[in-house]
Formats: C-alpha cells, sequence, structure tokens
C-alpha cells in the first residue's frame, strides 16, 4: 500500500482513496463492491470517523477497519473569522509543515478556496504563496481532508466559539453559518502538478454519495499547464479558471514565469476548445489588478482581442498587497474603466469582492508555514526586487 495514504500509526488513511481505490481495497479484504458505497457515504456523508458506528457494515468488516484503517483528518492549529464573515484555518499536517485554507459565505453561495501543494514551485511574480517557495505534492487524504474538516467546523460552528476569533466578535454576518456550496482549487500551489492526487480528489467531491457537488461547482485554476490540461479536460468535468494576469507574452513571461515555456498562442487555441460540445460552459479568466503594470485601456482593448476566440468570462481581482512586494493595486475607477472595456467588447467580466482581508484570506494572500526546499523564500527575504 502507498505510504502517502497511511498516516502516522500506519493505519491506512482511507480519505486517500477514491471511489476506484476504495473498491480494490475493499475487494482485497475479501468484501462485495456494494461495501464501496456504504463505506464512502459513512465517511464523506456522515463524517463518521468511528468504524463501530457504521452500522450496516458487518461486525467482521468493522473490526478489520479499526485494525487497520483510519480517517485522518489534518489538524486546525488556528482558525480566524473576519468581520465579513470570512474563515480563515491555519492546517497542520502530519510533517509538521502546515498550510492554509479559506471559507467564504456570500448570500446564495459558500465557497471553500482550498490548496493543493506546500507552497508552489511557480513563483508568478505578484503571488505571496511563490514567494514562500515549495515543499510537496498534499496528498489525496490531505485535499480530501480540507473539504471535510471545513465542513466538519461550519457545521458544529456556534456564536459562543467567538473565542476563537477575537476580531469577530458582535459583527458576525448571518450568512456566516452557510453550508459548502463550491470548492476552488486556488489555495497554495498550481493543482495540474498534483494532478494524480488533485484529480481523485475532485472526482469524490463532484460524487453523489461523497460530497455531491455539482460539476459547474468544483473549479480547478491552472496557471496554463497545457498537458496537463489536455489530460484534466478528458477525465474531470470539472469547471477551469485560468490565471491570466496579463493579454500579451511580454508582460505574462514576467507576470507568470511558465509563459514562456507555455505561451498565450497556444493556451488560447487549448482554451478555445476547452469546452467545445457544451455550449453553456465556459472557461474563466482571472487577471490581477496591478497599478501601472497590466490595468490601462490599451490592455483591456489587447486582452479583448487575445480572447476573441475563447467561450469565457473574465474575472479581475483587485491586487492584494503583502510584505516586499513591489506591485500595488490598481485603483478602483481604473479597475472599473478595464472592466466597461471588456464587457463592451462582449465578454462577461465581473470584479472580485475582496474578502476576509482584515485576516488576510484574501485572494493570492495564503502563505503557511513549511520548510521550503527551493530556498525561494530565503533570496526573496534578502533581495525582493531581483525575483
Ligand atoms: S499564482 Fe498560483 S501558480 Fe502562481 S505562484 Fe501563486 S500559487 Fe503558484
Amino acid at each position: 500500500m502507498c505510504h502517502l495514504l497511511q498516516d502516522k500509526t500506519d493505519k491506512i488513511n482511507l480519505l486517500g482513496l477514491d471511489r476506484s481505490a476504495m473498491q480494490t481495497f475493499l475487494a482485497e479484504l475479501g468484501e462485495k463492491p456494494f461495501r464501496t458505497n456504504q463505506l464512502i457515504q459513512w465517511i464523506h456523508q456522515a463524517r463518521i470517523s468511528d468504524f463501530s458506528q457504521m452500522t450496516n457494515l458487518s461486525h467482521a468488516l468493522r473490526e478489520k477497519l479499526t485494525a487497520i484503517a483510519c480517517i485522518r483528518l489534518p489538524d486546525i492549529a488556528w482558525e480566524k473569522i473576519a468581520t465579513d464573515g470570512t474563515h480563515k484555518w491555519l492546517l497542520r499536517l502530519p510533517d509538521g509543515n502546515s498550510i492554509e485554507m479559506v471559507f467564504i459565505p456570500e448570500a446564495r453561495r459558500g465557497t471553500l478556496c482550498i490548496s493543493s501543494q506546500v507552497g508552489c514551485a511557480l513563483d508568478c511574480r505578484f503571488c505571496s504563496t511563490g514567494k514562500q517557495g515549495f515543499s510537496r505534492n498534499l496528498t489525496m487524504a490531505e485535499i480530501i481532508g480540507q473539504l471535510q474538516l471545513a465542513s466538519q467546523r461550519l457545521s458544529e460552528y456556534q456564536p459562543k466559539e467567538n473565542a476563537i476569533s477575537p476580531q469577530a466578535s458582535t459583527a458576525r454576518p448571518p450568512e456566516t453559518r452557510k453550508a459548502i456550496t463550491n470548492v476552488v482549487f486556488m489555495g497554495m500551489g498550481e493543482p495540474l502538478l498534483n494532478f494524480d492526487n488533485v484529480v481523485p480528489a475532485m472526482s469524490l467531491m463532484m460524487d453523489d454519495l461523497a460530497y455531491g457537488l455539482s460539476k459547474y461547482r468544483v473549479t480547478l485554476s491552472t496557471s496554463g499547464l497545457i498537458p496537463a490540461m489536455l489530460r484534466l479536460k478528458a477525465e474531470s468535468p470539472a469547471a477551469l479558471a485560468v490565471s491570466l494576469h496579463a493579454p500579451n507574452d511580454d508582460l505574462r513571461n514576467v507576470l507568470v514565469p511558465l509563459n514562456k515555456k507555455y505561451p498565450l498562442d497556444a493556451l488560447m487555441s487549448v482554451c478555445s476548445d476547452y469546452f467545445s460540445g457544451h455550449a453553456k460552459r465556459v472557461v474563466t479568466f482571472e487577471y490581477v489588478m496591478l497599478k501601472g503594470i497590466n490595468d490601462s485601456p490599451k490592455h483591456a482593448k489587447e486582452l479583448l482581442t487575445l480572447l476573441r476566440t475563447v467561450p469565457c468570462k473574465v474575472n479581475l481581482i483587485p491586487f492584494n498587497p503583502f510584505p516586499l512586494t513591489e506591485y500595488v493595486c490598481s485603483p478602483m475607477e481604473d479597475i472599473k474603466i478595464f472592466q466597461q472595456i471588456v464587457q463592451t467588447g462582449g465578454i462577461h467580466t465581473t470584479i472580485r469582492k475582496t474578502r476576509g482581508d482584515d485576516i488576510d484570506a484574501a485572494c493570492g494572500q495564503l502563505v503557511g508555514n513549511f520548510k521550503d526546499r527551493t530556498k525561494r523564500n530565503a533570496r526573496w527575504l534578502e533581495n525582493p526586487a531581483k525575483i
């Protein structure tokens, strides 16, 4: 059995098994295929971690599972709740690294923003996570564990738990208690660099007997890893977002260095076809607004030209500053002018509402706490202008 599935007690963490892996695991124990659905429902739908409570499993199977398996979630190091109801958690992993996760409640939905890696190897220039360096991929159990843990915390949430968050006190809005309706892979990491753990985790998220989220509501956000995007298109029906941030190669080579390997013409060709045959589905392009860098009317017109053949929408993200960054956010009036140009050109364009900024939970601000194997963080702290 793969060591990544095992927890520190050497038991197999069943959160790391998707439907087919669960079926194989049970078959190896001599169990019939119908047990797969039962166990998936207990673990993911009912969130029961004590096998003795799984009452429709045979006594013998419950005992076997207790002996060899476990359901182990990441530990919560701390939880903060912003005045707008946004939750942010620092999660401690078994190897001592920690990652961040954010829940954003809105009137009609609750979005969980989860991480796919400990840090990120890609180093987009405007991104706080990238500046922290990279440690490792998350296991599938650690990815699904984020969704399970957040679901559990939000359902347990009671007003008396204000003590967790001194900032929250009396101003908590009612939407704080909303359930998770959407999951976005926009936390730490490039999810397509952890394909083999992210895609099975997404399939469980969309499995009716597990979390039952719609394919329209599980979104993978990539900076444009073309070979993995083609594989994703074939293997997963999840929604796709692309971190674009620039309308031409010269600028994108600076902001998103991966662009040097997979330039815009190739990226647009993949995006144009990504949802072909699905008239209602479009790619979302994320575009961070950086003052004086990518936010002029000229850039907006260039963006329109770039996206003319792609069924898409555009999401403008006001830049969230972090220590030592060289960038500042575009003024809101410039963001609105940019929006109007792209929208008038026929592409639905929204401006992302900044959430959780009093607890550094906004987009691009997730950092965690981990051993950086790349040494990038040390170089960045020494000379921020150079990298
Ligand atoms: S924007 Fe995404 S891909 Fe780029 S460095 Fe940050 S986490 Fe990594």
